[in-house]
């Protein structure tokens, strides 16, 4: 075939980075093309549309004679083709709505042929600039005399001589027309050019960036460090530091020692909207060195940041776990912050973790990786101990401040002094002091809504979603009982759906009751919920967060989301509503989820000069998530929960697949899942390997789908994956299959 255009001035992979995808579709049992989609920017490509335009041999008079019998639309829109050709079809639309008809016969009859023209999208868009196209002083001369009858053109030329240079929105803010900036240019005292513009959304976030003297700590980790980035060493690093402790810091000197050798950085947040005062600190200390990647910015955004870095303009990049493969071919370090978050593994195919992709990338590009976390997660902590990573431990807050002391308040002891408010008596007393002091609080609830489920208290009957096994959530502000999982809004009922009966109550509390409740004890204080009902749009998490560090809120209140990346000096007390939200989930790193966020919650207070409080309400009071969170005490938690690990023989003892079956049909979907387990049973005995179930899923129906689990327990990951594969079960649309699971 005959080339069209060229789409690409370079190629889009390296040797590392074609290395890299090969050992993600090998591990995480995906096609290498799955792997390889994962280092090009999102909607980048081609897309071909259909232009028509007049034949060669186009006559005119001939096709009057043709259309003489039809009607007048056929002559508009064959004179519009031939005069404007080639033309889309989304311009002929808008002549008339009989197009198809019209298209076809004159494709029928010759009277048109069609062009096939490629669109690049994802492309830089461009932006006109104009400058002085001779010295100042012949425009100046030609300003005073030449111009003196053309107002539009004269002031243009004097801005341009104040102005150096003009673009487009400028001159239209100085009412300047476009006709006027043409005939300008065709005096040839001016002359135009085109260039790219840059779509960043995060441009202005700049704070300023002092030089500081770092603690003995922060000097220690950097001396391991730096000279692993020099060396090339390939070594990888967990920080275990306290919140505050300055970790964030250590990541700019660290990228700072690698940028000074000319090579580039990759730093991962758990998520980018709750982390925008990380990028706020790395824009101050380099500036346009860095580019922002993420799933809320636009494809053009996204585009143009690739472009950058594919271009070395840029040598560092933030980003969400995605960014794990921005196009940099130079690479000298990867940092993931927050390294025990899980949104660091991808939930749909390739379900890789960023955190075991970065050890490889690195690896093959002679890069170091450094993990940091305030509550590592067991897995890695076990592989600093047994020697996988160099552990790095940073026990002090900068300026030494204390951590703040945390109160557990036991629930059930509240409902036996006859309380029945969500907030507790002495999260009551701390508010009230904090309020009266002026300063500020933030409210932990980790669940969104009004009421959690909906009951009918006549015959038990819980609603739920039509679609999902789960209850239905109520949420007041739009007066609607919403499914969390298929997001279906359904009215609330008068009656009971099962039995008619009208004693339907409301059970189980969520951040808007928590808002209500808040509002009735303290009606002067300024209160402000962030959940995901309340941050939608594109940096809502920003202005929210912004307002209540400007002082505009006195209580912030949210979903876990208020648990993270930010440092705000006035806060000085912290509420956990109930503490053991993540504790029931049927879940065995529940425990684990629970400690890590009490932490990071607890983490929020007190990091200014004034001392911060916690207080932790919970029904386990004795559980050692509890206890070692209160104590801030990762050494025991971490020893009580890898026992159980250990017991019980999950990771890092061993390592899961967790194999998913499912369907619209639910008892296909259990016959096919025991099939399927029967096979691997016979596969798989030999090695010493575990087959747990089938089961159904914790929630067994979400959107109309039936889903059945396998766990696969193993000490032999490759000899498993093996297995699988032979099985010829890795492709199948029905089956999903994923290696190291998050939720299990
Ligand atoms: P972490 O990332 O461990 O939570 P940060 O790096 O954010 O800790 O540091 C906590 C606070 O201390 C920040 O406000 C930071 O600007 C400040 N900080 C960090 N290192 C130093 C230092 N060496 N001297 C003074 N202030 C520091
Ligand atoms: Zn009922
Ligand atoms: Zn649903």
């Amino acid at each position: 075939k005959s080339i069209l255009d060229i789409l690409d001035d370079y190629p889009w992979f390296d040797n590392n980075m074609l290395a890299t995808a090969k050992w993600v579709s090998e591990y995480y049992l995906c096609s290498l093309a799955e792997a390889m989609r994962l280092f090009i920017p999102g909607h980048t490509g081609i897309k071909t549309e259909k232009y028509y335009q007049a034949p060669d041999s186009a006559d005119l008079e001939q096709a009057a004679v043709v259309l003489a019998s039809k009607p007048e639309e056929y002559r508009t829109v064959l004179s519009y083709i031939y005069e404007n050709g080639p033309v889309n079809l989304t311009h002929l639309r808008k002549l008339t709505g009989n197009i198809d008809v019209i298209l076809k016969f004159f494709l029928q009859r010759n009277l048109i042929v069609p062009v096939n023209t490629v669109t690049k999208r994802g492309r830089p868009s461009y932006k006109t600039i104009v400058n002085l196209a001779v010295s100042r002083e012949v425009a100046a001369h030609a300003e005073q005399t030449l111009l003196k009858t053309k107002p539009a053109q004269r002031r243009l030329l004097a801005e341009l001589l104040y102005h150096q240079q003009l673009d487009t929105t400028q001159i239209r803010r100085l009412n300047i027309s476009q006709n006027a900036v043409k005939q300008l240019i065709a005096t040839g005292l001016i002359t135009p050019r085109s260039v790219p513009v840059i779509r960043n959304s995060y441009s202005k976030t700049v704070t300023n960036y002092q030089n500081i003297m770092l603690t003995s700590e922060q000097q220690a980790a950097l001396s391991l460090i730096i000279p692993a980035i020099k060396d090339s060493h390939q070594k990888s690093f967990l920080i275990h530091g306290v919140t505050g402790s300055g970790k964030t810091q250590v990541y700019i000197e660290a990228v700072a020692a690698a940028r000074q050798l000319g090579r580039q950085a990759i730093i991962l947040v758990p998520e980018i909207a709750l982390t925008s005062q990380i990028v706020s600190r790395f824009r101050a200390a380099f500036g346009d060195d860095i580019v922002v990647m993420h799933s809320k910015l636009s494809v053009g955004e996204r585009h143009d940041a690739w472009r950058r870095l594919r271009a070395g303009e840029a040598g560092i990049v933030i980003g969400a776990r995605s960014a794990l493969f921005a196009p940099v071919s130079n690479l000298g370090i990867i940092i993931i912050d927050e390294e025990h978050e899980f949104t660091y593994k991808q939930e749909e195919s390739p379900r890789y973790h960023a955190r075991e992709v970065a050890l490889i990338r690195a690896k093959l590009s002679g890069s170091i990786v450094i993990l940091g976390s305030a509550t590592p997660a067991i897995e890695t902590y076990y592989e600093a101990l047994t020697g996988k990573h160099t552990l790095i431990t940073m026990q002090k807050r900068v300026d030494d401040a204390p951590m703040p002391p945390v109160t557990v308040v036991d629930m059930r002891e509240e409902l036996a002094k006859g309380r029945r408010s969500v907030i507790s008596e002495a999260l009551q007393e701390m508010l009230t002091q904090v309020l009266a002091r002026k300063e500020q609080a933030v409210i932990l609830l980790n669940r969104r809504g009004y009421s959690t489920f909906v009951l009918c208290r006549e015959c038990g009957h819980v609603l739920k979603c039509r679609h999902c096994d789960i209850a239905l959530v109520y949420h007041a502000s739009a007066n609607t009982l919403r499914c969390h999982y298929c997001q279906e809004r359904h009215a609330v009922p008068d009656t009971c759906p099962e039995c008619g009966s009208r004693y339907i109550r409301y059970f189980g509390t969520g951040t808007e009751k928590v808002e209500e409740a808040l509002a009735t004890l303290f009606p002067a204080a300024r209160i402000v919920r962030m959940d995901q009902d309340t941050t939608g749009a594109k940096m809502a998490h920003d202005k929210i967060l912004s307002a209540f560090a400007a002082g505009d809120y006195d209580i912030l209140l949210g979903t876990q989301m208020v648990a993270k990346g930010h440092d705000i000096p006035n806060v000085t007390a912290v509420g956990i509503i109930s503490a053991d939200t993540a504790l029931n989930l049927p879940d065995f790193r529940a425990a684990e989820k629970t400690f890590s966020l009490l932490t990071q919650a607890a983490g929020r207070a007190g990091r200014g000069v004034k001392a911060g409080r916690v207080i932790m309400q919970t029904y386990n009071p004795e559980h050692y998530a509890i206890t070692a969170g209160a104590d801030h005490n990762y050494q025991g938690f971490y020893q009580s929960e890898i026992q159980f690990r250990h017991q019980l023989n999950y990771p890092p003892y061993t390592k899961l697949i967790k194999i998913t079956v499912q369907s619209g049909n639910e008892a296909g979907v259990h016959h096919s899942a025991s099939q399927l387990a029967a096979q691997l049973n016979q596969l798989l005995t030999a090695t010493g390997t575990l087959i747990i179930g089938p089961f159904p899923a914790s929630i067994n129906k979400i959107k109309d789908i039936f889903r059945v689990n396998i766990i696969i327990k193993t000490h032999d990951l490759s000899g498993a994956r093996k297995c699988i594969s032979a099985l010829g079960i890795a492709n199948r649309k029905d089956i999903i299959i994923d290696i190291d699971p998050v939720n299990v």
